[in-house]
């Protein structure tokens, strides 16, 4: 198994991440021999073996899919070792910094390396990611799993201090990526890092106070069109609602062509209605018939108004940190 190209069925020793629902999947290195508690029963590693990934697998009290690993699963499956990285950001670094296969790319720190696997994933098969971590037992979960994810043709794994001993490397990446407490202490050696024809910096930071001092350093060095975002990612359910109509004396107006009205032979008052928990919007669980050009308000008996829209859920992912993005050009 490899992250780097996909295959048909599930073998010995494969990573294989295991949906159990939206919000609950697991990684699971399958052993024969070994067996998997969940709470739709007990999965043996045995019977996974020579099944096609994507499959669904019954199990006593359900089911459970087997899917193939892709660095998106495996940011929302890792081991946290430390804060990780998510896709909102993610998606942003990889667009900002212009990744492409081809491209070598300086890491630091490696961390869970859950931002590694996408990179990777990106800059692949003609490219490099060299990803620095202190910490030394992280330095090495993370070269094992490249490893065992075969992975470690496009990625070397450092152990080493970058802010007191510098990247080491000269004029030799597209990009570099920082999510280290003191970015501002290892600027100099990131531009050492930088082709001569320049390329794109990424500091990650949690706090503004931290941005700031990275955007000093970053000018004292020459770099331009230092850019600090925040993403923040707001999903919308589309539900239908209801709502209820109130009467404008205007029976006989006509709404635009483009509007969808709902039928006045829908009972809408004796339709089942659920609260739906992450929109806090009540949803008609029935479909209820749609015209497409509705000249019936004015003569719908019903008080209410069915419609469809994009609920925001009641909560939302807050702050993660902020991404500073800047350009070092030619020198
Ligand atoms: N982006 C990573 C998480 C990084 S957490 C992910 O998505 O998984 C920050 C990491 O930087 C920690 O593991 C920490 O040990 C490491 N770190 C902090 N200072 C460092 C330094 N000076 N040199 C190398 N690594 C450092």
């Amino acid at each position: 198994m490899s992250f780097a190209k996909y295959k048909k069925l599930i073998e010995e020793g494969d990573t294989v991440i295991l949906y159990l629902s939206f919000n609950n999947l697991i990684p699971i290195t399958v052993k024969s021999g070994q067996t998997h508690q969940n709470k739709y029963g007990a999965l043996k590693h045995s019977e996974m073996i020579g099944v096609a990934y994507g499959s669904k697998i019954n199990l006593k009290k359900g089911y459970v899919y087997v899917l193939h690993p892709t660095p998106e699963l495996w940011t929302q499956t890792v081991p946290h070792r430390t804060q990780i990285l998510y896709t909102t950001d993610i998606s942003m670094i990889l667009t900002q910094l212009d990744l492409r296969p081809g491209s070598v790319v300086v890491e630091s720190g490696t961390g869970s390396g859950s931002l590694s696997h996408s990179l990777i994933k990106a800059v692949m098969p003609t490219g490099h990611l060299h990803t620095f971590e202190f910490h030394k037992e992280r330095a090495g979960q993370a070269a094992e799993e490249f490893k065992a994810h075969g992975l470690s043709d496009y990625v070397t794994a450092i152990h080493r201090d970058v802010c007191g001993e510098g990247f080491q490397l000269d004029h030799v990446a597209d990009a570099v990526f920082l999510d280290l407490p003191s970015p501002w202490e290892c600027i100099a050696s990131a531009k050492q890092a930088l082709k001569k024809e320049g390329g794109r910096l990424c500091n990650f930071s949690p706090c503004i106070e931290q941005v700031q001092k990275a955007c000093e350093a970053l000018s004292e060095h020459g770099f331009k069109d230092l850019t600090t975002l925040e993403c923040l990612l707001r999903n919308f359910a589309v539900r239908s609602v209801k709502l209820p109509l109130a009467d404008l004396g205007q029976s006989e107006l006509e709404t635009p062509d483009s509007a969808e009205c709902v039928s006045n032979k829908v009972k809408v008052s004796k339709m089942d209605h659920s609260m739906d928990k992450e929109s806090g919007v009540k949803e008609v669980a029935q479909p209820f018939k749609k015209v497409p050009k509705c000249d019936l308000i004015g003569k719908m008996t019903e008080k209410d108004f069915v419609f469809q829209t994009g609920a925001p859920p009641v909560n939302t992912q807050g702050h993660t940190g902020f991404l500073t993005f800047a350009t070092l050009y030619p020198s």
